[in-house]
């Protein structure tokens, strides 16, 4: 047996990160300065479109991006049921309502025939969620927007490296939103961002962190001026240059860290492959998955292989508990596929400094536990 935990996810920190942020220390910026710009440029290139905004977490992205389309009162706005709560939230931080749609139960990605069920005239928006990695299949999702004249975001903050169809994730909605957490891909301590090719969504998210404020602290101080105006309620969502630092330095190591969660995930589905019970969540052939998590689903007692498991050193855990079971949305409705999932879902430990021992260990503590 391991004699330490292996956890679900961990960020790598190396020493070109460290000095990067030292630098930014002793530089004239830590907020809202250079550094932030250089690393909205840099994102911008790795996600393939013409701007990236910023912010200080992946919450407060989504906020945004329903703030640029400006939703409100009285708008619904389709996400799915298996997801991380903020991407509810956020529509309803603006007064909207968040209608649950339910996914596929292969690869319990938002299911376009759910998503067509639940649309009304009050639909303003879908945001498609690119669960475990794995981008949605966004034809079908563009076509069903278009169709009904609405809106399609993407919470992409299990996808960044990934691609559909050749396109890269971040250039496949019209807003895609992106966390810096810890756990996530690529990390800035706390963070995210937006993409889009939309310039006037781009203005109205900068307008967004910074108070509704039209100017920020440095263009006034290189303008010699004092002058500001607020014209919209923002928050304080300013993400700073001592993140974006560490975000820069991040991003260089991107793509390798991506190529090693893919290769981890194929020794995981060769292991897999000899081990009845445990399942892999379905793949499409049209996608790179980005690996933010790999979900098994199993047919024995989840709860019971999960403390088994743990007490194997095995850090799984379990993503998500779908937002329509928790209190504060129950009276949305239900979501069956997503809720039954939800009893046989187990997340294995996946970040790219994972060894093929590492793997080996999972693999062997499965076998252990099961059959
Ligand atoms: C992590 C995550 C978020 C929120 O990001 P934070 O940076 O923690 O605010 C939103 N949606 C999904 C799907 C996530 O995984």
């Amino acid at each position: 047996m391991r004699d330490n935990m292996l956890p679900y996810g961990r960020q790598s920190i190396d020493e070109a990160d460290i000095q990067a942020v030292v630098e930014v220390l002793q530089s004239d910026w830590l907020t809202t300065g250079p550094t932030v710009e250089a690393f909205e440029e840099a994102f911008a290139t790795q996600t393939g479109c013409a701007h990236a905004v910023a912010l200080s977490n992946g919450t407060a992205a989504l906020h945004a991006a329903m703030f640029a389309l400006g939703i409100g009162p009285g708008d619904e706005v389709i996400v799915p049921a298996m997801t991380f709560v903020a991407t509810a939230n956020c529509v309803a931080y603006q007064g909207g309502k968040p209608v649950f749609a339910d996914v596929l139960p292969a690869s319990l990605l938002i299911d376009p025939d759910s998503v067509a069920q639940h649309i009304t005239p009050r639909t303003r928006a879908i945001i498609a969620v690119d669960y475990a990695g794995q981008p949605c299949d966004y034809d079908r999702l563009r076509r069903l927007s278009d169709q009904h004249g609405l809106a399609l975001a993407a919470d992409a903050c299990h996808a960044v490296g990934g691609s559909y169809k050749g396109r890269s994730v971040g250039s496949l909605a019209d807003l895609s939103t992106f966390s810096f957490h810890p756990v996530k891909h690529m990390t800035t301590g706390e963070g995210g961002a937006v993409t889009t090719d939309q310039p006037e969504l781009a203005r109205r998210m900068r307008l967004f962190r910074n108070h509704g404020i039209t100017s920020d602290h440095r263009q006034r101080a290189a303008q010699g001026s004092w002058f500001y105006e607020m014209v919209e309620l923002g928050y304080n969502y300013r993400i700073s240059d001592i993140q974006c630092a560490l975000g820069l330095s991040q991003l260089a190591r991107l793509d390798r860290w991506v190529t090693r969660r893919q290769a981890i995930a194929a020794r995981y589905d060769t292991g897999l492959a000899s081990l009845p019970g445990v399942e892999p969540l379905a793949l499409s052939p049209d996608v790179s998955h980005a690996y933010h998590l790999y979900v098994v689903r199993v047919a024995g007692d989840r709860d019971a292989l999960f403390s088994a498991l743990r007490q194997r050193n095995i850090g799984v855990n379990v993503h998500y508990i779908p937002t329509t079971l928790q209190p504060y949305y129950r009276a949305a409705g239900s979501c069956p596929v997503a809720e039954q999932a939800y009893q046989q879902i187990l997340s294995l430990p996946m970040f790219p400094a994972m060894s093929d021992e590492d793997v080996d260990d999972v693999l062997t503590a499965l076998r252990d536990t099961t059959g």
